[in-house]
């Protein structure tokens, strides 16, 4: 039987069905629908397309960003007020005919990963989204863990005590100061590097110029590295993953999987970690195919 996932975004709702290998079938995307009786009808269709074609679902998953509870409840949904606080997935089940889960897409994420990814077959992994925000997603198991505040991975608003020659703290997306996001996303980044050569030049160019031998750009890519390293080693001591993945615009830059474990080693309590830093395998499509792989049989 086939697994259908959807990742319900601000802008776009993709939809993607599956073989049980993972291996894609068919995919949809489209503008997304602005009310709730709208997104309710627009996925009960796209899944029966699905399954005219491919024939039955054993599991319809959804991804989508915010807050969400480990029943699916849709406590905070980011660009989408319409869906929060309904019982999306209940009057999904209703409309399809068979259960449907729902979670956030980091945890999504995370879980295609942990199935079939650069993190297969781990047990403990930690997704860690690295772009224009920086958010995270836990899995244990082959299960993604939502916790009691529906919050759990959310490393991007965790504290980050930063050395001085990072420059000042910033007020972060979410009203707090000095956040990791503040520190970790594109635009810290961009702006270390522009605070030394004066010019604004993209995460990813900076580390095109690093490569490149620009001695700004190569400076602020070790203290980017340094601060990952920073973050990631409170991560490893709390959550002990055998394996972190990258995702998001920035994890490919500046070989951060091979040079931010020697950086958090010294800071991690075990003597030797054995925690692996891998890019992400399916990279911007994991959150769709987390979700498809959501609420299969254990
Ligand atoms: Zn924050």
């Amino acid at each position: 039987m086939i697994r259908i996932g959807f990742d319900i975004g601000g802008s776009k709702l993709a939809a993607l069905a599956m073989d049980p290998g993972g291996r894609e079938l068919a995919r949809t995307r489209q503008d997304v629908p602005r009310s709730y009786a709208l997104t309710i009808e627009t996925v009960r269709a796209a899944a029966a397309n699905f399954e005219d074609a491919h024939g039955p679902a054993a599991a319809v998953g959804i991804a989508m960003p915010g807050m969400i509870g480990a029943g699916g409840e849709l406590i905070r949904v980011v660009n989408l007020p319409w869906l929060e606080g309904r019982p999306l997935g209940a009057d999904l089940a209703q409309a399809l005919g068979r259960p449907v889960a729902i979670a956030n897409d980091a945890n999504c994420f995370a879980l295609s990963e942990a199935i079939d990814g650069a993190a297969a077959g781990a047990d403990v992994v930690f997704g860690a989204i690295l772009g224009t925000g920086v958010g995270g997603g836990i899995v244990v198991g082959g299960r993604p863990l939502a916790g009691a505040n529906a919050i759990a991975g959310e490393w991007g608003h965790n504290p980050l005590t930063a050395d001085a020659e990072d420059g000042a703290p910033v007020v972060c997306s979410c009203g707090r100061t000095g956040c990791v996001e503040t520190w970790l996303n594109g635009a810290a980044l961009a702006r270390d590097y522009r605070s030394v050569a004066g010019r604004e030049v993209a995460g990813p160019e900076i580390a095109r110029l690093a490569e490149r031998g620009d001695p700004a750009a190569r400076a602020a890519l070790a203290r980017y590295q340094r601060r990952l390293a920073t973050a990631l080693a409170g991560i490893v001591n709390l959550l002990d993953p055998d394996v972190i993945v990258l995702g998001g615009g920035l994890s490919a830059i500046g070989s951060l999987d091979t040079q931010v474990p020697k950086l958090w080693a010294p800071l991690v309590v075990a003597p030797a970690p054995r925690t692996r830093l891998v890019p992400a395998r399916f990279g911007p499509e994991s959150g769709l195919r987390g979700a498809a792989w959501l609420g299969r049989p254990s």
